[in-house]
């Protein structure tokens, strides 16, 4: 590791959805960062744990939260998904860089922000929302786009349900691409739900995290169908 390096605790690990865990450690001295910002973790091979490779993650925390916060979805066969899955515990030290990334909100960034999140690529929103509503008692128009394929793979819907329920000004639509019957809420891709979100194309400013073929047609809509401005179309991609 590089002197620009933190060790961190592993003090939660919990299976919060089909192959996504939630990941809790200690906030290192010293540490500071802003919202939507990401990490490299050293992550050792399950097989060879004297190897390491970096891997990025984003802060799903806010700055001003305890503790640092990540949500790692499982990829079959990866290095970090076999780490997480096979041999992180709570008590594990870890490696990690310092913060690093653009993802974030300008100091005079006004009006109105559509977040834009699928799968654990809504962490990195989550310590903008908490940011800006809990701490900074932001009072700009927010919306969460949370997509993700079926009901199970929602996640942390009660935590963004009481942030709506709080704070007038932000309002939460979990999208299912694939629905139950029974299901009442936004359905379809992110893409299908945007434009009945957007309101004002000239001044809302959109924040996309998630895959990169998701990033690329939702900034495809923005840009070309919505004729937002392309400065206002922030983009995180999770290749
Ligand atoms: C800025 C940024 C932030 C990110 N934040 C997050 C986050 O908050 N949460 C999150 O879950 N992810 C995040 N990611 C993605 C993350 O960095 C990893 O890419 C992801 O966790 C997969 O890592 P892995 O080591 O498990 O898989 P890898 O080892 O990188 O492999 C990825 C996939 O490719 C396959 N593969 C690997 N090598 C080969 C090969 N030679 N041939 C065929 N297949 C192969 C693996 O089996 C696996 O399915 C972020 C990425 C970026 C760039």
């Amino acid at each position: 590791m590089t002197s620009q390096s933190f060790c961190i605790v592993c003090t939660k690990k919990s299976l919060i959805a089909p192959d996504v865990y939630e990941l809790m450690f200690t906030k290192p001295e010293g540490f500071s960062y802003k919202a939507g910002q990401f990490v490299l973790f050293e992550v050792p091979l399950v097989d060879n744990p004297a190897d390491l490779q970096p891997r990025a993650y984003s802060i799903a925390s806010a700055p001003e939260e305890k503790d640092l916060l990540f949500v790692i979805k499982l990829k079959p066969g990866g290095r970090a998904s076999r780490w997480v899955s096979e041999v992180l515990t709570e008590g594990s030290v870890v490696g990690m860089g310092r913060p690093l990334g653009l993802f974030t909100l300008a100091p005079e960034d006004q009006g109105h922000f559509v977040f834009v999140g699928t799968g654990s690529g809504v962490a990195p929103l989550r310590s903008h929302l908490v940011s800006c509503l809990e701490y900074r008692k932001s009072n700009a128009g927010m919306d969460l786009i949370f997509g993700v394929r079926n009901r199970e793979d929602l996640f942390w819907i009660d935590h963004f349900e009481d942030l709506a329920r709080r704070h007038s000004n932000f309002h939460f639509h979990p999208t299912l691409s694939a629905p139950p019957v029974d299901w009442t809420g936004m359905k379809g891709r992110v893409t299908s739900v945007m434009p009945g979100i957007i309101k004002d194309s000239a001044t809302t400013k959109v924040f996309l995290c998630g895959s990169p073929a998701m990033i690329a047609d939702t900034k495809k809509l923005c840009i070309e169908t919505l004729q937002m401005p392309k400065a206002n179309v922030h983009g995180e991609g999770y290749i």
